[in-house]
């Protein structure tokens, strides 16, 4: 794997970084971050908290890697950094202790979605204003963008699995399975339609995915062992995933163990197993004539795009579903989402959701985007705009299939 002192400069990531774009300052760059790496392991840089914070305003969103010519994965090499530079002293670190009270089990997810769920009343409102100072700056938008809950529970809950000769793991990931339990079962519903039988183990934990970005990897070993555990029994052909953070994450399990690590095969064999439910869907669904005539636009979520080069299928599964498609620009530019990101960074978080919301078609009805962050953060944004929803292409795919006969009622209105 290349590293640091591979950088020949040339600058070609700079366009493509969601700080630099926003700052224009060469130390918020992937190559300026390269020299601050490099600076730092020498002890030439001021160890001190702008140093810190320039490195530490890395989204981890990988466009640097998807354009460099030689390779260097700079997102990689900042969580290394964060997991080695005085950890204890990163605010994200206690959030991420928090949050893996809750996304550790299901006991925990359950938790989860009903405290989000309580959130949504008039006594969460007024329990929220009451607590704002001790809560991040950036939680009041995070809860504006949560989906409407309602009291079903988490997903897995009421998602059994097909028997024996299952041909795909489903895995349903921690917020998709709390907090977007319907695109979970849409997703599983799809992908029965399409004829492929399911395993939906109920023990199945987090692709340990923030744990991992936010410089914490115990926890992600951890859990990545149970899943493959899981998968190894399953002897399904295929793990099937509908969100784009932890398909990237199941995606790179073998990088978590060293190489002469017993585990490290049986990652590799995960990890190769690993498709997103788009990639699977995209080609197996019976294509729909055009039956709406709302156009739909697409955000690339950066764990689609630059860490799986998932783009196109995402579009070809719309296109087979019946919508009509406008593009928007700079589709695949980080949202500013970016796992908790939104929480610990909320200026750079809303300049780029800004920047994002502003190049939606007129028009457009729905922005698709096949990750929780991205639909949380960009609903967040939305909402006080009224018009445009963030919305899984799985739901608005299960919505068209529905809407031609093949189904039942659902909960997406068009
Ligand atoms: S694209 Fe790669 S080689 Fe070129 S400056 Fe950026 S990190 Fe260095
Ligand atoms: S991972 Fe994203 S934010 Fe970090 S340096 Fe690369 S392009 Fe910039």
């Amino acid at each position: 794997m290349a590293n640091l002192e591979d950088c020949v400069h040339c600058g070609l990531c700079l366009s493509a970084c969601p700080t630099y774009q926003v700052t224009g300052l060469e130390v918020e760059s992937p190559r300026g971050r390269l020299v601050l790496l490099s600076q730092w392991r020498e002890q030439a840089a001021a160890r001190d908290s702008e140093t810190r914070g320039w490195l530490d305003d890395c989204l981890d969103c990988r466009a640097c890697e998807a354009v460099c010519p030689a390779h260097i994965p700079t997102g990689h090499l900042v969580e290394a950094w964060r997991s080695q530079d005085a950890p204890e002293a990163r605010p994200a670190r206690a959030l991420i202790r928090l949050l893996g009270l809750f996304l550790g089990s299901p006991r925990g997810l359950s938790w989860f979605r009903r405290l989000a769920r309580m959130s949504q009343t008039r006594w969460g409102d007024w329990l929220i204003r009451r607590m704002a100072r001790w809560l991040p700056p950036g939680a009041p938008a995070v809860k504006a963008g949560l989906p409407t809950l309602s009291a079903a529970g988490v997903s897995r809950r009421d998602l059994s699995g097909d028997g024996t000769s299952a041909e795909i793991f489903f895995f349903v990931g921690c917020v998709m399975d709390a907090l977007y339990a319907d695109t979970n079962r849409h997703a599983a519903e799809l992908l029965r339609m399409a004829g492929y039988r399911l395993s939906i183990p109920q023990d199945q934990r987090c692709c340990g995915a923030v744990h991992r970005h936010s410089g914490s990897p115990e926890a992600a070993r951890h859990w990545a062992k149970t899943n493959i555990l899981l998968f190894e029994h399953s002897e399904a052909r295929y793990v099937a995933v509908d969100a784009a953070g932890c398909g990237a994450a199941l995606k790179e399990y073998a990088s978590l163990f060293p190489p002469d690590s017993p585990w490290y095969a049986r990652a590799q064999r995960f990890e190769d197993a690993v498709r997103d439910v788009v990639e699977l869907l995209a080609e197996s669904l019976p294509p729909l004539a055009p039956q709406s005539d709302r156009a739909i636009t697409v955000h690339d979520p950066c764990h689609h795009v630059h860490a799986q080069g998932i783009a196109q299928e995402t579009r070809a599964l719309l296109h087979r579903a019946g919508y009509t498609l406008a593009e928007m620009r700079e589709s695949t530019l980080c949202c500013g989402s970016a796992g908790i990101y939104n929480l610990t960074h909320p200026e750079k978080s809303q300049a780029l959701l800004q920047r994002k919301l502003a190049e939606i078609p007129d028009g457009a009805a729905f922005v698709a985007a096949a990750n929780p962050g991205c639909l949380l953060h960009m609903q967040s944004g939305l909402s006080a705009q009224g018009g445009t929803q963030a919305v899984h292409p799985i739901d608005l795919a299960w919505q068209a299939y529905h809407d031609a006969g093949l189904g039942t009622p659902g909960s997406v209105t068009l």
